[in-house]
């Protein structure tokens, strides 16, 4: 089966088109068949890692409250970096939530304010967390901080151990190159890892299908709209809850009501053994 989405999505830091247009022709059972979220109702641990705060909200934030929040799964969600360069959302500046006083930069608060809105929306579904507290100027590309990116990543899987890590799509999701340096990182660690202390299931989260993919890998579509089969709206709303910890980044998605927003994320198996 072969879909191509392209679907409107509108949020408040985000604002991309994408579509759904499906085909389907014979294919044999693939490893495709493996759905994240049947996966996750089983009880499997889940482990997030991200670039920044809210990036776990934003692009895997129902599957990550369905885990935790509903079934009280193992859920551990890491952040290489506290988002310390990122400036307010214009929302923040303009209801008084921004935590930089004269201007729209202050890198040192602004850290403190971000690892704070990741603890808070951490403990609103149950997870646990952790900021590494990466400069973000490390998230270059470059060869040494690569190398370190992957040991920590090989660390911290060894230390807790998750059956899931789910990471950025290799395009970044939206193409944010601070995200696909993380989608690299993780892959490279999980490549590295022995099979025994290998997770065993590697996923992408997606917003938009990265060139090339097999569309034959990428499972549980979520969207606000009936096209998730596999998890209900509730979660959307546990979503839409967790997201107005993210004030400084305007990631609230309350304004937008479920059956107006189209908002999609797809799940992409990379790794499995
Ligand atoms: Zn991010």
């Amino acid at each position: 089966m072969t879909r191509i989405f392209i679907l409107l999505i509108t949020v408040t830091v985000l604002s991309i088109s994408i579509g759904c247009n499906k085909s389907t022709s014979p294919s044999p059972p693939a490893v495709s068949t493996i759905i994240l979220a049947d996966l996750i109702t089983n009880g499997a641990s889940v482990m997030w890692i991200g670039a920044h705060p809210d990036d776990e909200t934003a692009l895997a934030g129902v599957l990550l409250a369905k885990a935790s929040l509903e079934l009280n799964n193992s859920c551990h969600l890491i952040s290489f970096t506290a988002g310390k360069y990122g400036g307010c959302h214009p929302n923040s500046l303009q209801n008084g939530t921004c935590p930089c006083p004269d201007s729209n930069y202050c890198p040192d608060t602004m850290a403190v304010a971000r690892s704070k809105e990741f603890s808070d929306m951490a403990q609103f579904i149950g997870a646990e967390c952790r900021v590494l507290n990466w400069d973000d100027a490390f998230l270059n590309g470059q060869v040494q901080y690569f190398e370190q990116a992957v040991d920590t990543v090989i660390k911290l899987i060894r230390s807790i151990k998750p059956s899931i890590v789910i990471t950025h799509a290799s395009n970044g999701g939206y193409g944010k190159q601070d995200h696909i340096y993380v989608n690299q990182i993780v892959r490279k660690a999980y490549q590295t890892l022995p099979l025994a202390e290998r997770p065993d299931y590697l996923y992408y989260a997606i917003h938009i299908l990265p060139d090339g993919i097999d569309t034959e890998q990428v499972t549980d579509s979520i969207d606000g709209r009936a096209y998730s089969i596999k998890l209900a709206r509730t979660y959307w709303e546990s979503v839409i809850d967790a997201s107005r910890f993210y004030q400084t980044q305007g990631l609230d998605l309350q304004a937008q009501s479920i059956t107006d927003t189209y908002h999609w994320n797809g799940f992409y198996l990379a790794g499995s053994h």
